[in-house]
């Protein structure tokens, strides 16, 4: 029987107005990326983008809103999004990723429809300290622990690359593990001249032995993602990528940075002799 690969897609509902300083993200003010910023999109562009979505194969649906992290309005937005999108679309697992998130923000998202929350740990908690000064890394773990408090799904995983050492990079899968999430996303540093970070330090060899280190440590029925720099780094080279355990990939476009069109995705996943899957192992 033939692999089958999950496929996620992102909405970007709110761009590029963070306050905070992560040194890898366009989405920050400090740096003056060039990326597209805009407020709040309407809902019913949102569920017109998760009709597409859906109909190119996506079984996940994630909603991201940039910022440190959940206020009143947001979570406001965010629930009347994802009651607005269960209304009209059925079998979608709406995710929410919108920063750090308290107990109780989180249980009304999970009243709301939202069935997974996303936050990454983005790299190891040493690491973090050095691409980052606005927020700390325990505060992300902390959220990362109140998404399973309140029984949503929980998914979480990082960007790679980022100039960080080897023994970071140990550090961070191990702390991930430690929270035994439902599904990891794996990133792989997209360089931006704007950020402070301007290199990717991660080859392909390094990148496959990540996912197998992690495919090995979450065990066969988890979502194991290839996410953002999939294109850039693993271009040419998939069979190796889901070869070493990867089961899942976002299709379309991500937060800041364009992916393939989704219909190359789905040739590729062809050309390899892999099935989209149908049923999403988290979804209730
Ligand atoms: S908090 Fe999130 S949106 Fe803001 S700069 Fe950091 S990663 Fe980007």
């Amino acid at each position: 029987m033939s692999k089958e690969i999950f496929l996620c897609a992102i909405n970007n509902v709110l761009s590029g107005t963070c306050a905070e300083d992560c040194a890898f993200c366009a989405q920050s003010v400090h740096y003056h990326a060039d990326i597209e910023r805009y407020n709040y999109k309407f809902i019913k562009q949102i569920i017109e983008e998760a009709k597409l979505a859906k109909e190119a194969g996506a079984l996940g649906y994630c909603l991201v809103t940039a910022g440190k992290g959940l206020d009143d309005k947001k979570t406001e937005y965010i629930a009347t999004a994802a009651k607005a999108i269960k209304k009209e679309i059925n079998d979608i697992h709406l995710i929410a990723c919108n920063g750090l998130a308290s107990v109780e923000q989180l249980k009304f998202l999970k009243e709301s429809g939202i069935d997974s929350y996303n936050h990454n740990l983005e790299s190891s908690q040493d690491y973090y300290k050095k691409i980052c000064s606005t927020h700390s890394w325990d505060e992300r773990y902390q959220t990362c622990l109140n998404v399973k408090s309140v029984g949503l799904s929980l998914c979480t995983g990082g960007i790679f690359g980022m100039g960080e050492s080897y023994e970071d990079r140990a550090d961070l899968i191990d702390a991930i593990l430690s929270l035994q999430p439902d599904a990891v996303p794996l990133n792989f540093y997209h360089p931006n001249p704007s950020l402070p970070i301007k290199t990717r330090n991660i080859n392909l060899d390094e990148a496959i032995q990540i996912i197998s280190q992690m495919h090995k440590g979450l065990g066969e029925n988890k979502i194991l993602m290839v996410a953002g720099g999939r294109e850039l780094l693993f271009g040419g080279s998939e069979k190796a990528m889901f070869d070493a355990g990867a089961n899942a990939i976002v299709i379309g476009n991500y937060l800041t940075t364009r992916g393939d069109e989704p219909q190359s995705d789905i040739e590729m996943l062809d050309n390899l002799g892999l099935k989209k899957a149908t049923y999403c192992p988290n979804h209730n």
